[in-house]
This record gives C-alpha cells, sequence and structure tokens, in this order.
C-alpha cells in the first residue's frame, strides 16, 4: 500500500503511522518528496485491508501498489532517487563514471590506474577484491588485502571506491571499506546475500543477472529495499542471448528507457561487460548515455595483455581518457552535464 500524507502532516503523526504499522509486522519505508511524504507499507494483506488506514491522522490517500516490487517502483516514488557519496550525486543530471581495473592485483598498479583515471575526469574508482570466476583455477581476488589497498587509494586519491561483495560473510568488510558494494551480475538472485547488504545504508551497485528480466531484476533491488536499504544503484552489463563470437554478451540498450518509466532508482551501464572487447567499449558507452543513463563503470588497464582478468575488454589508459573526451558531447547533447 501507498499511504500519501496530507502536505501538513507533522513528524510525530508520521512517526504514529510507522510505528502502529510496525507493531502489526507490516514493513514501513518513508519517501520524503518535494511536495509530500508517502509512507511505502508492506505485509500481510489481510492486516493491511481491513486496518481503516485512511483514518490515521495525518493521511490523505491510500493506494495499492500493483507492481510486484514495491518500494522499487514509480508508483511508490516519483521522483527520481538521487543518492550522494562524499561530493558526487548519483541519478542528478550529471553522469558519473566509474573506472579501473577488473581486479585489484597490486598496490602500486591501483595507485598509478586511480590516478590516471581520475585525471581523465573518472568520478569513482573501481577494481574488485573478490572475484566471481567462471573458473575455479582462474584468479580469484586478493579479497581482504584487497580493500585494505581500496582503502589506501581512496585516501590517496581521494575519490570514492567500489567493489564487489560475494558472500555474506564479506559483507561487513566491504560496507567498511568501500563507498559502494556492488553485488556482480552471477549473485543478482543471491537472495541472502542481497538482505544481509539490505541491513546496511551504504550505496549498493546491483548488476543485472546474466539471463534475468527486468521483473526478477527489479524484485533483486526489492529485495535490498524490503530490509530497509533504498540506496541502489542498478547497473544494465548485458544479457546473454545468443551464442555470438563478436560480443561477450548483448547490451540491453532498451532496459535503461524501460527502467527509467519502472523505477525512480538511478540507472548505471557497464559497457566493458557487455561487449567484452575495447573496442567496442567507445560506442556503447556513447549510446548509453542517449539512451538516458546515469552514469557508467569502465574497466582500464595499464597492460590489458598482462592483466589478471578481463583484459580484452580494458581499455588502456589513453584510451579512457579520448572515450571522456568524447561523451561529453554526447551527455551535453540531451542536457546532461558530464
Ligand atoms: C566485474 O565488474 O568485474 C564483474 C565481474 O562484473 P559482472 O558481475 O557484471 O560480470
Ligand atoms: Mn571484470
Amino acid at each position: 500500500m501507498i499511504i500519501v500524507l496530507r502536505p501538513d502532516a507533522t513528524e510525530e503523526q508520521i512517526k504514529h503511522i510507522c510505528d502502529k504499522l510496525t507493531a502489526l509486522g507490516v514493513k514501513v519505508n518513508i519517501s520524503k518528496g518535494v511536495e509530500r511524504t508517502v509512507i511505502g507499507a508492506i505485509g500481510p494483506e489481510d492486516v493491511l485491508r481491513t486496518h481503516p488506514l485512511e483514518t490515521f491522522p495525518g493521511v490523505e490517500e491510500v493506494m495499492a501498489i500493483l507492481k510486484p516490487y514495491k518500494f522499487a517502483s514509480r508508483e511508490f516514488k516519483k521522483e527520481d532517487t538521487l543518492i550522494k557519496i562524499d561530493n558526487i550525486t548519483i541519478g542528478g543530471s550529471r553522469i558519473i563514471v566509474m573506472a579501473g581495473p577488473c581486479s585489484i592485483e597490486n598496490k602500486e598498479m591501483m595507485f598509478e590506474l586511480g590516478k590516471t583515471v581520475k585525471n581523465s575526469g573518472a568520478h569513482v574508482i573501481r577494481g574488485g577484491a573478490f572475484k566471481p570466476r567462471t573458473s575455479p583455477y582462474d584468479f580469484q581476488g586478493l579479497g581482504e588485502e584487497g580493500l585494505k589497498i581500496l582503502v589506501e587509494v581512496k585516501k590517496k586519491i581521494g575519490l570514492p571506491v567500489v567493489t564487489e561483495v560475494m558472500d555474506t560473510r564479506d559483507v561487513e568488510s566491504v560496507v567498511e571499506h568501500a563507498d559502494i558494494i556492488q553485488i556482480g551480475a552471477r549473485n543478482m538472485q543471491n537472495f541472502n546475500l542481497l538482505k544481509e547488504v539490505g541491513k546496511y545504508r551504504k550505496p549498493v551497485l546491483l548488476k543485472r543477472g546474466i539471463s534475468a528480466t527486468i521483473k526478477e531484476f527489479l524484485m533483486s533491488a526489492e529485495y535490498i529495499m524490503s530490509e530497509g536499504n533504498n540506496n541502489v544503484i542498478l547497473c544494465e552489463r548485458g544479457i546473454r542471448t545468443f551464442s555470438s563470437d563478436e560480443t561477450r554478451n548483448t547490451l540491453d540498450l532498451s532496459a535503461i528507457p524501460v527502467l527509467k518509466r519502472l523505477t525512480h532508482l538511478p540507472i548505471v551501464v557497464d559497457p566493458s561487460h557487455a561487449v567484452g572487447r575495447w573496442y567496442l567499449v567507445e560506442s556503447m558507452a556513447k549510446a548509453s548515455i542517449a539512451a538516458g543513463c546515469d552514469g557508467l563503470i569502465i574497466e582500464v588497464h595499464h597492460c590489458p595483455e598482462e592483466a589478471f582478468s578481463d583484459g580484452a575488454q580494458s581499455l588502456l589508459p589513453h584510451k579512457f581518457e579520448k572515450l571522456m573526451q568524447s561523451l561529453k558531447p554526447v551527455a551535453e547533447a540531451i542536457g546532461r552535464s558530464f
């Protein structure tokens, strides 16, 4: 249910409604808009239906949310969600770029690449410490040691950092060390992991599963939000269509406007994992901005042929710089800043 409050509803009235609902076993989620506050109430149908919610002081209207995802839906919140991290905002008019290597390989390379991507205009540094690899014999990441490197990089370079968490047992540590927690495509439906990151308020970059529908993608966002964490950033990273030698996956560009209609959450695109080839990244990055995404996450490596993972799709630093310059006019052409 969506409980729309009167414009003059007081904090006390809001608290009264929330306390009452919580005592009935209903999950509440408050969304404070520019004009009015809305309370999302998710709980047993009979409790919600039999309780005269309209009679609570401060309530103007009560409506059912028809979509299976509730807190993630535009029905619940009309305005775009803005996620603030240090001095950047994801979901606003500025396009945000996250960049860095696929894996954290050592401290020196992270410092160098961090500096380079910052100089080219990136806003967030990426780097995986826990790596989801198709083969158990491939490099699995530096783990905790990688997280420590990320913290030092953040301190030295002064940009926020994003890194993946794969296991519920590592969530606490990743939350402590990173500014954005990434849930990888392979874990999009790891519901225990989603619920665990939902307990914190750290922004979560949720990647679309390899063959996930839009509805499944939004239901995964709902898992995080139903635990109270509204800071979810969706990431389209290409889906599996049919076997193709030319691209690693198929970038679902239409997912961007589709998601914009269905949800208020910001949408970031990962062209690197979508195409899997460095020479295709620039076109798809431009197309994603033109289609209305709020940001990009791009893999960059100083020596792709020696990268521990995803070298084929990693841009050399000078190619990344050129890409960044080419994105600005595309963003400006559709009224976005870069
Ligand atoms: C990554 O970001 O390095 C990664 C493994 O991404 P995905 O989960 O989208 O494959
Ligand atoms: Mn990668």
